[in-house]
Protein backbone atom coordinates (compact mmCIF):
# COMPACT_ATOMS: atom_id res chain seq x y z
CA UNK A 1 0.00 0.00 0.00
CA UNK A 2 1.55 3.39 -0.86
CA UNK A 3 1.72 5.95 2.29
CA UNK A 4 2.54 9.49 2.17
CA UNK A 5 3.07 12.01 4.71
CA UNK A 6 2.38 15.85 3.20
CA UNK A 7 4.19 17.82 6.14
CA UNK A 8 7.10 16.80 8.15
CA UNK A 9 9.59 19.74 9.61
CA UNK A 10 12.60 17.36 10.18
CA UNK A 11 15.22 18.95 7.14
CA UNK A 12 14.50 22.29 9.82
CA UNK A 13 14.97 20.80 12.65
CA UNK A 14 17.96 18.67 11.34
CA UNK A 15 19.72 22.31 10.57
CA UNK A 16 18.46 24.15 13.75
CA UNK A 17 17.53 21.37 16.56
CA UNK A 18 14.98 22.17 19.13
CA UNK A 19 13.52 21.42 22.86
CA UNK A 20 15.41 19.08 25.28
CA UNK A 21 14.70 15.78 23.45
CA UNK A 22 16.89 15.26 20.31
CA UNK A 23 16.05 12.15 19.07
CA UNK A 24 14.29 12.90 15.48
CA UNK A 25 10.79 11.62 15.26
CA UNK A 26 11.59 11.26 11.30
CA UNK A 27 14.16 8.97 10.55
CA UNK A 28 14.40 6.38 7.19
CA UNK A 29 14.67 3.74 9.76
CA UNK A 30 11.48 4.88 11.15
CA UNK A 31 9.87 5.49 7.94
CA UNK A 32 10.79 1.68 6.50
CA UNK A 33 9.42 0.26 9.82
CA UNK A 34 5.80 2.43 9.03
CA UNK A 35 5.85 1.58 5.47
CA UNK A 36 5.50 5.11 4.25
CA UNK A 37 6.69 5.66 0.92
CA UNK A 38 7.11 9.31 0.52
CA UNK A 39 7.73 11.56 3.37
CA UNK A 40 7.06 14.93 2.47
CA UNK A 41 9.84 17.21 3.89
CA UNK A 42 9.12 20.79 4.68
CA UNK A 43 11.93 23.66 4.13
CA UNK A 44 10.51 25.71 6.72
CA UNK A 45 11.11 29.33 7.12
CA UNK A 46 9.38 30.53 9.86
CA UNK A 47 11.38 31.17 13.12
CA UNK A 48 12.46 34.33 14.33
CA UNK A 49 15.78 33.30 15.47
CA UNK A 50 17.10 32.35 12.12
CA UNK A 51 20.12 34.32 10.70
CA UNK A 52 18.46 35.10 7.68
CA UNK A 53 15.63 33.45 5.79
CA UNK A 54 17.82 32.86 2.94
CA UNK A 55 20.96 31.37 4.91
CA UNK A 56 18.13 28.95 6.58
CA UNK A 57 16.76 28.10 3.27
CA UNK A 58 20.26 27.22 1.89
CA UNK A 59 20.94 25.23 4.41
CA UNK A 60 17.82 23.03 3.98
CA UNK A 61 18.52 22.45 0.57
CA UNK A 62 22.19 21.20 1.55
CA UNK A 63 20.90 19.15 4.33
CA UNK A 64 18.24 17.55 1.74
CA UNK A 65 21.92 16.63 -0.36
CA UNK A 66 23.48 14.88 2.67
CA UNK A 67 20.28 12.78 3.02
CA UNK A 68 20.59 11.72 -0.67
CA UNK A 69 23.90 11.06 0.02
CA UNK A 70 22.95 8.61 2.89
CA UNK A 71 20.48 6.43 0.49
CA UNK A 72 17.21 8.70 1.04
CA UNK A 73 15.90 8.80 -2.29
CA UNK A 74 13.86 12.32 -3.42
CA UNK A 75 10.98 11.96 -5.68
CA UNK A 76 10.01 14.76 -7.79
CA UNK A 77 6.64 12.78 -8.63
CA UNK A 78 4.65 10.74 -6.61
CA UNK A 79 4.22 8.31 -9.50
CA UNK A 80 7.30 7.34 -8.79
CA UNK A 81 6.98 6.13 -5.20
CA UNK A 82 7.34 2.70 -3.79
CA UNK A 83 5.87 1.08 -1.17
CA UNK A 84 7.19 1.38 2.25
CA UNK A 85 10.55 2.52 0.48
CA UNK A 86 11.09 5.71 2.65
CA UNK A 87 11.69 8.33 0.20
CA UNK A 88 10.94 12.09 0.90
CA UNK A 89 9.63 14.81 -1.04
CA UNK A 90 10.26 18.76 -1.04
CA UNK A 91 7.76 21.19 0.06
CA UNK A 92 8.12 24.64 1.17
CA UNK A 93 6.37 26.50 4.66
CA UNK A 94 5.71 30.08 4.02
CA UNK A 95 6.69 32.07 1.10
CA UNK A 96 8.42 34.87 2.90
CA UNK A 97 11.56 34.44 1.14
CA UNK A 98 10.37 34.75 -2.51
CA UNK A 99 10.29 38.90 -1.22
CA UNK A 100 8.14 39.66 -4.95
CA UNK A 101 10.46 37.44 -6.87
CA UNK A 102 8.01 34.97 -8.70
CA UNK A 103 11.00 33.53 -10.69
CA UNK A 104 12.32 32.11 -7.35
CA UNK A 105 9.46 29.72 -7.85
CA UNK A 106 11.00 27.85 -10.74
CA UNK A 107 14.08 27.68 -8.76
CA UNK A 108 12.29 26.26 -5.86
CA UNK A 109 10.81 23.46 -8.59
CA UNK A 110 14.13 22.50 -10.14
CA UNK A 111 14.89 21.60 -6.67
CA UNK A 112 12.15 19.38 -6.68
CA UNK A 113 9.63 21.34 -4.49
CA UNK A 114 5.88 20.19 -5.16
CA UNK A 115 4.03 21.79 -3.02
CA UNK A 116 4.23 25.21 -1.11
CA UNK A 117 1.86 26.54 1.67
CA UNK A 118 1.63 30.60 0.90
CA UNK A 119 2.41 31.48 4.10
CA UNK A 120 3.24 30.43 8.00
CA UNK A 121 2.16 32.50 10.82
CA UNK A 122 3.74 36.09 9.47
CA UNK A 123 2.12 38.05 7.13
CA UNK A 124 4.09 38.20 3.59
CA UNK A 125 4.34 39.54 0.50
CA UNK A 126 1.90 36.34 -0.57
CA UNK A 127 -0.94 36.70 1.81
CA UNK A 128 -2.07 36.61 5.49
CA UNK A 129 -2.33 33.71 8.06
CA UNK A 130 -4.97 32.81 9.56
CA UNK A 131 -3.17 33.49 12.84
CA UNK A 132 -3.18 37.24 11.81
CA UNK A 133 -5.98 38.47 10.91
CA UNK A 134 -9.48 37.40 8.94
CA UNK A 135 -9.69 40.38 6.50
CA UNK A 136 -6.93 40.48 4.51
CA UNK A 137 -6.83 38.57 1.17
CA UNK A 138 -4.35 37.23 -1.25
CA UNK A 139 -1.85 40.14 -2.02
CA UNK A 140 -1.66 41.34 -5.76
CA UNK A 141 1.80 39.80 -6.11
CA UNK A 142 0.39 36.49 -4.10
CA UNK A 143 -2.17 36.33 -6.91
CA UNK A 144 0.81 36.21 -9.67
CA UNK A 145 2.83 34.02 -7.80
CA UNK A 146 -0.20 31.58 -6.97
CA UNK A 147 -0.75 31.30 -10.87
CA UNK A 148 2.83 30.65 -11.17
CA UNK A 149 2.49 27.50 -9.03
CA UNK A 150 -0.12 26.53 -10.90
CA UNK A 151 1.83 26.50 -14.28
CA UNK A 152 4.81 24.59 -12.08
CA UNK A 153 2.51 21.92 -10.76
CA UNK A 154 2.65 22.71 -7.56
CA UNK A 155 0.36 22.44 -5.27
CA UNK A 156 -0.83 25.76 -3.69
CA UNK A 157 -1.07 24.81 0.44
CA UNK A 158 -3.46 26.80 2.20
CA UNK A 159 -2.36 25.50 6.04
CA UNK A 160 -1.95 28.29 8.15
CA UNK A 161 -3.84 30.46 5.32
CA UNK A 162 -6.75 32.52 6.64
CA UNK A 163 -10.31 32.30 5.41
CA UNK A 164 -10.36 35.16 3.26
CA UNK A 165 -7.27 34.02 1.25
CA UNK A 166 -8.24 30.43 1.26
CA UNK A 167 -11.77 31.84 -0.51
CA UNK A 168 -9.88 34.24 -3.01
CA UNK A 169 -7.84 31.14 -4.28
CA UNK A 170 -11.31 29.13 -4.65
CA UNK A 171 -12.42 32.34 -7.12
CA UNK A 172 -9.26 32.06 -8.94
CA UNK A 173 -9.99 28.21 -9.94
CA UNK A 174 -7.08 26.99 -7.46
CA UNK A 175 -7.21 23.52 -6.34
CA UNK A 176 -5.81 23.63 -2.58
CA UNK A 177 -4.50 21.12 -0.75
CA UNK A 178 -3.91 21.73 3.01
CA UNK A 179 -0.48 19.73 4.21
CA UNK A 180 -1.39 19.91 7.52
CA UNK A 181 -4.82 20.84 9.50
CA UNK A 182 -7.77 19.39 11.30
CA UNK A 183 -11.40 20.33 11.95
CA UNK A 184 -12.40 23.41 13.54
CA UNK A 185 -15.99 21.82 14.19
CA UNK A 186 -13.76 19.25 16.06
CA UNK A 187 -10.97 21.39 17.84
CA UNK A 188 -11.78 25.59 17.75
CA UNK A 189 -8.40 26.23 16.75
CA UNK A 190 -8.00 29.04 13.94
CA UNK A 191 -5.34 26.82 12.07
CA UNK A 192 -8.35 24.57 11.65
CA UNK A 193 -10.59 24.18 8.61
CA UNK A 194 -14.38 25.00 9.30
CA UNK A 195 -16.76 22.55 7.79
CA UNK A 196 -17.72 25.49 5.14
CA UNK A 197 -14.17 25.28 3.95
CA UNK A 198 -13.65 21.80 3.94
CA UNK A 199 -17.16 21.20 2.02
CA UNK A 200 -15.09 24.28 -0.89
CA UNK A 201 -12.32 22.44 -0.75
CA UNK A 202 -13.52 18.81 -0.99
CA UNK A 203 -15.91 19.83 -3.74
CA UNK A 204 -13.14 21.90 -5.62
CA UNK A 205 -11.16 18.51 -6.04
CA UNK A 206 -9.01 19.29 -2.31
CA UNK A 207 -6.70 17.69 -0.82
CA UNK A 208 -6.10 17.25 3.19
CA UNK A 209 -3.53 16.37 5.13
CA UNK A 210 -4.61 15.25 9.05
CA UNK A 211 -2.55 16.73 11.31
CA UNK A 212 -1.12 14.83 14.42
CA UNK A 213 -0.38 17.86 16.69
CA UNK A 214 -2.61 17.45 19.75
CA UNK A 215 -3.52 21.06 20.10
CA UNK A 216 -5.12 21.04 16.74
CA UNK A 217 -7.11 17.89 17.48
CA UNK A 218 -8.53 18.55 20.79
CA UNK A 219 -8.76 21.50 22.46
CA UNK A 220 -7.73 19.89 25.99
CA UNK A 221 -4.62 19.58 24.00
CA UNK A 222 -4.22 16.20 25.22
CA UNK A 223 -4.83 13.46 22.22
CA UNK A 224 -5.04 10.02 21.57
CA UNK A 225 -4.99 7.86 18.08
CA UNK A 226 -8.80 7.82 18.54
CA UNK A 227 -8.49 11.46 18.14
CA UNK A 228 -7.09 11.40 14.80
CA UNK A 229 -9.77 8.90 14.16
CA UNK A 230 -12.32 11.30 15.19
CA UNK A 231 -10.80 14.13 12.32
CA UNK A 232 -10.46 11.58 9.54
CA UNK A 233 -14.56 10.70 10.06
CA UNK A 234 -15.94 13.99 10.35
CA UNK A 235 -13.71 15.02 7.01
CA UNK A 236 -15.55 11.88 5.38
CA UNK A 237 -18.57 12.98 6.43
CA UNK A 238 -18.05 16.81 5.12
CA UNK A 239 -17.44 14.73 1.79
CA UNK A 240 -14.13 14.17 2.15
CA UNK A 241 -13.79 10.14 0.48
CA UNK A 242 -11.43 10.54 -1.92
CA UNK A 243 -9.56 14.00 -0.64
CA UNK A 244 -7.76 13.36 2.70
CA UNK A 245 -4.58 11.60 3.82
CA UNK A 246 -2.34 12.57 6.69
CA UNK A 247 -0.19 15.54 7.31
CA UNK A 248 1.92 14.30 10.69
CA UNK A 249 3.70 17.68 11.14
CA UNK A 250 6.30 15.22 13.04
CA UNK A 251 9.68 16.95 13.69
CA UNK A 252 7.66 20.24 13.93
CA UNK A 253 5.27 19.34 17.12
CA UNK A 254 6.86 18.53 20.60
CA UNK A 255 3.97 16.73 21.84
CA UNK A 256 2.11 13.86 20.12
CA UNK A 257 -0.95 11.83 21.04
CA UNK A 258 -0.56 8.64 22.69
CA UNK A 259 0.19 6.06 20.31
CA UNK A 260 1.22 7.83 17.69
CA UNK A 261 4.86 9.52 18.01
CA UNK A 262 6.39 8.84 14.81
CA UNK A 263 6.06 7.61 11.40
CA UNK A 264 6.61 3.76 12.69
CA UNK A 265 3.43 4.21 14.61
CA UNK A 266 1.19 4.54 10.91
CA UNK A 267 0.24 0.79 11.02
CA UNK A 268 -1.13 1.16 14.46
CA UNK A 269 -3.31 4.17 12.95
CA UNK A 270 -4.47 2.44 10.18
CA UNK A 271 -5.36 -0.02 12.30
CA UNK A 272 -7.30 1.88 14.65
CA UNK A 273 -9.36 3.73 11.50
CA UNK A 274 -9.94 -0.03 10.78
CA UNK A 275 -12.04 -0.45 14.30
CA UNK A 276 -13.98 2.41 13.14
CA UNK A 277 -15.19 0.78 10.87
CA UNK A 278 -13.48 1.98 7.40
CA UNK A 279 -13.01 -0.68 4.59
CA UNK A 280 -9.94 -1.28 2.71
CA UNK A 281 -10.38 1.21 0.18
CA UNK A 282 -10.91 4.08 2.13
CA UNK A 283 -7.54 3.34 4.20
CA UNK A 284 -5.73 2.69 0.79
CA UNK A 285 -7.15 6.08 -0.67
CA UNK A 286 -6.30 7.75 2.88
CA UNK A 287 -2.70 6.34 2.90
CA UNK A 288 -1.86 7.22 -0.32
CA UNK A 289 -3.86 7.21 -3.31
CA UNK A 290 -5.85 9.82 -2.59
CA UNK A 291 -2.91 12.31 -2.83
CA UNK A 292 -1.76 10.81 -5.80
CA UNK A 293 -5.13 11.70 -7.95
CA UNK A 294 -4.85 15.13 -6.38
CA UNK A 295 -1.63 15.57 -8.18
CA UNK A 296 -2.95 13.77 -11.16
CA UNK A 297 -6.21 16.63 -11.17
CA UNK A 298 -3.71 19.60 -10.87
ZN1 LIG B 1 2.90 24.35 9.93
Amino acid sequence: MLLFDTHADTLFRLCFPYGENQEMDVTKEKLLRGGVSVQVMAMFVGRSDLPSIQIAFDKMLAKKEELKQNGFRQVDDLKEAKEGEGAFMLSVEGCDLLDGHGEMLSDWRRQGVRMAALTWNYDNCVATPASKDSTTGLKPFGREAVREMQRLGMAVDVSHLNEKGFYELLEMGVVPLASHSCCRKLCDHVRNLTDDQLKALFSAGGYVGVNFYPAFLQKSGKATLSHVCDHVIHMLEMGGEGHIGFGSDFDGIETKPDGLSGPQDFPKLMDALRKRGLDEKLIRGIAGENLLHYYERI
